[in-house]
């Protein structure tokens, strides 16, 4: 790609990196490309942040053509810019837009316009241990039409935000799960296998629920038995039951992590058992009774890990492992964040130099 760069004439203050957070801050400038049924893709380009001059009857506005990637690159203790699996995030992206009838640049364009951006970006990259340039590729329909059809226009951008450590730099927090048995985040059939932005809006109403409850987020059943686990929050679900490591198994209403894969690939590697199989709340229930629920926590590339400490099934919680961050959990943590930041090897080809 010939990607024309435009760059800010004043470069924004930098934040602190102890106040990050996620996702408040923007770097200087986004990736955009644009896509028309006549050009394709067309005019890659890197210009200064600021609003997308959007037409109100744009398809993403009224039916919700959209949807977006989450993906990371780290400044390693060498000092080098490299992003975590790229390639994996880009092609979900391309895998998954079908089913919203979307075209997607090629997956080696996406990666390559993440990489130029983090270059154009590399100051923003921060450095202290758990910090990272999250990078938000999205694609939005932007055809100004109101007929019910997939759009004939479309926009890619990415957008970057240096983030803090998820956990403060303190030891990872277990979260306490609500268990939502009437609302359901995708259906069978639905867009679940999909990083849809649409998922999001049907997961908000119970997570809002759930806080309100004194919950930290919601663990999702599947939407035709109300008894199989599918996911937790925005993350995948991981099961120590006794010494097997069970996660449900990748299904059009479960989204396929890129966390997810180098968990169940890393974990095999240590010599666990790992298994991708339906998981019921009865099992789970059972599990817990005879003390083989040893672990149990949620993936992603935000958190990376997320320790549950406690799931509560209508006011019946099950406390797991003490309501502490369990050994297992605590290794594969260490293990993805090393590679990351280059402490432990990658032998797996994970990382991409900027
Ligand atoms: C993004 C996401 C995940 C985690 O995917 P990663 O590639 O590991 O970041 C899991 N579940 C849902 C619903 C998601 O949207």
């Amino acid at each position: 790609m010939d990607i024309q760069v435009t760059k800010v004439a004043t470069p924004k203050p930098r934040p602190p990196e102890a106040e990050l957070g996620f996702g408040r801050f923007f770097t200087d400038h986004l990736f955009v490309m644009d896509y028309t049924t006549e050009k394709g893709w067309h005019a890659p380009r890197i210009q200064p942040y600021g609003p997308l001059g959007i037409d109100p009857a744009a398809g993403v506005l009224h039916y919700g053509q959209a949807m977006f990637e989450g993906s990371k690159a780290f400044r390693g203790v060498d000092g080098a810019l490299r992003l975590f699996r790229p390639q994996a995030h880009a092609q979900r992206m391309v895998s998954g837009a079908p089913r919203l009838c979307m075209p997607t640049p090629t997956a080696e364009q996406m990666v390559e316009a993440c990489r130029a951006l983090v270059r154009v970006e590399a100051d923003w990259v921060p450095k202290a241990e758990g910090t990272a340039l999250y990078l938000r590729p999205t694609l939005i329909a932007t055809e100004a039409f109101l007929g019910v059809r997939p759009a004939n226009a479309y926009t890619y951008f990415i957008i970057a935000t240096p983030v803090g450590s998820y956990y403060g730099g303190s030891a990872l927090k277990p979260v306490r799960i609500w268990v939502e048995t009437v609302e359901v985040r995708a259906p069978r059939g639905g867009l679940g296998a999909a990083k849809a932005g649409a998922n999001y809006a049907a997961s908000l109403h119970a997570a809002v629920k759930a806080k309100k409850a004194g919950y930290d987020q919601v663990l999702w059943l599947d939407g035709q038995t109300h008894e199989l686990v599918e996911e937790v929050g925005t993350m995948n679900l991981f099961v120590l039951l006794g010494d097997t490591l069970v996660t449900p198994p990748l299904s059009d209403s479960i989204l396929a992590g890129v966390t997810r894969d180098s968990v169940i690939t890393l974990a095999r590697e240590k010599g666990l058992t790992v298994e991708e199989r339906v998981l019921s709340v009865k099992e789970l229930r059972a599990a817990h009774a005879r003390g083989a629920l040893r672990e149990v926590f949620g993936t992603g590339t935000a958190a990376v890990i997320s320790p549950v400490g406690e799931l509560s099934f209508a006011g019946e919680p099950l406390v797991v492992n003490g309501g502490a961050p369990g050994p297992l959990g605590l290794e594969l943590y260490a293990t993805i964040s090393g590679i990351q930041r280059g402490t432990v090897k990658d032998t797996h080809g994970w990382l991409v130099d900027a």
